[in-house]
């Protein structure tokens, strides 16, 4: 997410703050009552105790996800509660259920401790208040309602997750994604609603929701237009390779011809090494064989494997043009970027056409 800042790392996830957290802070320091010094420090620690909430909420969810496989990119929190960048396209329904679902269990499990032990130490829990009175009954009342405003059926909050994953157990993702947007949408049409003429902070909410559910929908468009499509009905399958044994100032000067071209290398008996391309051959040392300046990183792709993400990613991840097709440690055939990035690009234009953001 774009306009954040990192404010620390735990167990190795990054912790970033989005500018909006700022907006919060402005309101809460900038509120009527926040006229003398010492209310003004109350609101400050009363703010952080409400980013200490969310971030323990958040890491529920990015230490689960990551203990499950998911690659977990950065915690980004937001006054809404905040979002943990999960990388998920091919999440399953039961993935997604529990990881969505241990956020708002980790806040009840810590609002509820600090209730029982504001109640052990004589204060009173009851009435709910989240101003005045005992700290562990504020910050225990605070936690309970993160858990149950997240717990909302609105994706992309983690109530709608929930119900996103549920509904994708007996329909397609897609039509789970359809019905889970829809249901987002109201409610996020009603927090504004609402919060036009009680909360102003309600409407951001409802924008966040509204903007979320849309971009849900369009991703889910986007994967379900893009399904089917593999590396194999894209490839270029007369693939010309390289015995490693050539010499590289042989490749390099055929390479020159070709700009941009990458051809696969390959041993003795046929078998794939790596690829090449004028780049890493560049200042190469008169002698060496093309074999030993080969990238052996670059990832391989498959010829059943899908075009999105699978070949998507391996060309983001290697910044390579061209990736070698391999079945069984032979090359079959070379997939370049270009058709690639042509196939993503229809499918984002079709989807934002269709969309409704
Ligand atoms: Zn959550």
């Amino acid at each position: 997410m774009k306009r954040s800042l990192t404010i620390g790392r735990v167990a190795g996830i990054p912790i970033r703050l989005h500018w909006s957290f700022f907006l919060l802070a402005l309101l809460v320091l900038a509120s009527p009552n926040g006229t003398t010094g010492s209310v003004a420090l109350a609101d400050a620690i009363w703010l952080i105790v409400l980013f200490a909430s969310v971030t323990l909420h958040e890491l529920a969810h990015s230490l689960l996800a990551r203990r499950l496989g998911l690659k977990v990119r950065d915690i980004v929190l937001l006054p809404i509660g905040g979002v943990s960048q999960i990388e998920a396209i091919d999440i399953s329904p039961a993935i997604e259920t529990k990881v969505a679902a241990v956020g708002p269990l980790a806040s009840i499990v810590i609002g509820v401790v600090l209730l029982g032990a504001a109640l052990a130490t004589g204060a009173s829990i009851w009435p709910p208040a989240l101003y005045g009175g005992s700290w562990l009954t504020r910050v225990g009342w605070l936690n309970l309602l993160l858990a149950g405003f997240n717990l909302l059926p609105a994706l992309p909050m983690d109530g709608g997750r929930v119900l996103r994953s549920l509904l994708a157990r007996g329909h397609s993702k897609l039509r789970a994604t359809q019905v889970a947007s829809v249901v987002a949408f109201v409610l996020g049409a009603a927090m504004i609603g609402y919060g036009l003429k009680k909360d102003y902070f309600l409407v951001i909410i409802g924008v966040f929701v509204a903007i979320g559910a849309a971009s849900e929908w369009n991703s889910a468009r986007f994967q379900a237009s893009l399904t089917g499509l593999t590396v194999g009905a894209y490839m270029h399958s007369d693939a010309t390779t390289v015995p490693a044994g050539v010499a590289a100032s042989e490749v390099a000067a055929w390479l020159a011809h070709f700009p941009g071209r990458a051809l696969p290398v390959v041993d003795e008996t046929g078998r794939y090494q790596g690829i090449v391309d004028g780049g890493n051959l560049a200042g190469h040392i008169p002698g060496l064989a093309v074999g030993q300046l080969a990238d052996r990183q670059a990832p391989l792709l498959a010829p059943e494997m899908p075009l999105y993400p699978h070949a998507a990613r391996a060309f983001e991840q290697s910044k390579r043009r061209q990736l070698a097709v391999v079945s069984g440690g032979r090359v079959v055939g070379v997939l370049y970027l270009q058709p690639v990035a042509t196939a993503l690009m229809q499918a984002r234009q079709q989807t934002a056409r269709l969309g409704w953001s």
